[in-house]
């Protein structure tokens, strides 16, 4: 199974904990090299038996990340496109469900010519095919993050692979980087490398001898610390580096590139050190510490504890508010907790529902709705934000009393939202929805063409459900106007309210097109609406 382009595969494992940043560290690798002129695409491995995290509940697995064609990906591929505007693909995610499915769907159809399928090496080869199919004659390196901690037993016919795949492909082709946590350990006031060694000696017992260890520490670590490392892990002293806790995440490309990261793995390709040039990415980063103007937003929905259920909202936001110079204070609403909904008046510049499934808490997301356009605070609804928005303002305005939508109530009178044509006959429930890239068409006049500044827009999407186009009149004779629609099948994508300072809701998911260098224009557009209302309110 060689490889029959150029692409050179960098693997990054992790080690000690789970949550280190590994999807940050590759996203940051990958922009640095970029950045010197390389081309790079990436792959998120994850060990889990779902086929795709579609089916998952965002408590245990965080936000499911859509890719412009339409796959339900790992959060990590959030990480990967923001911070170096690579579009990922469906090659860029398998789990291991994935794998295993299509090894033991060849066998049913009697593919395996009477063999016994074993985890090596049927499992394992089509692990290293899944690798190759990120590799092409326009990909200069393949970052590969292989999901879990290293000692996971989920995890290792995945090492198994990697470590096969780096003897067939031979030692030119790949390079492995292990990331680690180095705790400081108070009582001692000390940092400790056990951790570190014992990982490290995991992943020699599977065959696999990190190139370069990128340890997460929140003190520096010294030379003295780096050479016992070095010793212990047998990694050359200059291949030991620290990724010291940064102000931002996007502050850990620079933060690896000054320990020299792009450099080394360069070096081992035997690869030209071409200059890096990354100016705009260098000027946000000033701009952070330049936000002068405190602005709340608040986020109401049914996943608010977890930090990675909205990732890619919270990371919008934040893009939109480094670009206006906004001190962004995100508060989090839970949409059952009624009581705070009605507050949220006094406390806050911006409301923005998020996407959502099924009936908890939506009624919730409906008072928000209703309090911020009465009272006049900026809304930005997205998917089933967009919905709620438009079932409030039935009920409330339009005057069609226990108007839903079917997914939330299937007997109400005016299902203002409802079932997609083309979800009718669907029972399988992972992959099914109307997934990824479709254009929309911007109406003249319209604010969110104003934002965007052009007609036609291509925007990813997630959902079963529609805007009923047999209430479009009734909602534009009251004032709701529909200013998006997709050319192709007629469908409602974009509502806003004309006297309102602003107001607007999507059916599509903008969070997935935002980067610090590119902040979305709708969340660019909602902030600087936000800072607007905040000054205002000041004034008076
Ligand atoms: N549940 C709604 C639908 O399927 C909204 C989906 C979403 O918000 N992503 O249409």
């Amino acid at each position: 199974m060689a490889a029959k382009n150029k692409t050179k595969y960098i693997f990054v494992t992790g080690g000690v904990v789970s949550s280190l940043g590994k999807g940050i560290a590759a996203a940051s690798i990958g922009l640095l090299l970029k950045s010197r002129g390389y081309s790079v695409q990436f792959q998120k491995l994850d060990p889990y038996l779902n086929v795709d995290p579609g089916t998952m509940n965002p408590f245990q697995h965080g936000e499911v990340y859509i890719t412009a064609d339409g796959t339900e990906t790992d959060l990590d591929l959030g990480h990967y496109e923001r911070f170096t505007g690579i579009e990922t693909n469906r090659n860029s995610n398998y789990t291991a469900g994935k794998i295993y499915m299509k090894v033991i769907s060849e066998e049913r159809k009697g593919a395996s010519l009477g063999d016994t399928i074993q985890v090596v090496p049927h499992i394992t080869n089509e692990i290293k095919r899944s690798i190759l199919s990120v590799g092409s004659d326009d990909v200069d390196f393949a970052i590969i993050e292989i999901g879990g901690t290293v000692g996971d037993i989920e995890s290792l016919p995945f090492l198994e692979a990697i470590r096969q795949f780096s003897l067939e492909q031979g030692p030119s082709r790949s390079i492995f980087i292990h990331l680690t946590l180095v705790p400081f350990i108070a009582a001692a006031g000390e940092l400790k490398t056990k951790p570190t060694q014992h990982s490290v000696a995991k992943l020699r017992e599977i065959g696999i001898q990190p190139h370069i260890l990128v340890c997460r520490t929140e003190q520096e670590l010294d030379a003295d610390l780096r050479g016992k490392l070095s010793l212990f892990c047998s990694i050359p002293k200059d291949a030991v580096i620290q990724c010291a806790d940064a102000k931002s995440i996007y502050a850990v490309p620079s933060a690896l590139a000054g320990e020299g990261v792009d450099r080394l793995v360069l070096r081992h390709f035997n690869l030209d050190i071409t200059k890096r040039r990354m100016t705009r990415w260098e000027e946000m980063l000033r701009h952070i510490d330049e936000a002068d103007v405190e602005v709340s937003i608040a986020v109401v929905g049914k996943y608010i504890e977890l930090q990675d259920a909205y990732k890619s909202i919270y990371e919008s936001l934040s893009h939109a508010a480094i670009h206006h110079g906004i001190k962004l204070k995100i508060i989090r609403v839970s949409s059952e907790d009624h009581q705070v909904v009605k507050g949220l008046g006094r406390r806050v510049a911006g409301v923005l529902v998020p996407g959502g499934f099924g009936s908890r808490g939506v009624e919730g997301k409906i008072l928000a709705a209703k309090l911020a356009r009465e009272k006049d605070i900026p809304y930005f609804g997205i998917c089933m934000g967009m919905q709620v928005a438009a079932i409030e303002y039935a009920r409330n305005v339009c005057g069609l009393k226990g108007a839903n939508s079917l997914e939330l109530d299937e007997e109400t009178p005016h299902p203002v939202i409802n079932l997609m044509e083309s979800q009718k006959n669907v029972t399988q429930k992972g992959g099914t929805m109307r997934l990824g890239n479709y254009p929309c068409h911007l109406k003249d006049g319209s604010r969110v063409k104003a934002l965007y500044n052009r007609r036609d827009i291509l925007e990813r999407h997630r959902h079963r459900f529609e805007f009923n186009n047999e209430y479009r009149e009734a909602f534009e004779e009251k004032g709701m106007d529909l200013t998006g629609t997709c050319p192709d099948n007629d469908l409602v994508e974009v509502v806003e309210l004309k006297d309102h300072s602003w107001y607007i809701g999507c059916q599509f998911h903008p969070e997935f097109k935002s980067s610090p260098i590119a902040p979305h224009p709708l969340f660019s557009g909602f902030l600087e609406a936000a800072k607007a209302y905040t000054l205002k309110r000041k004034n008076v």
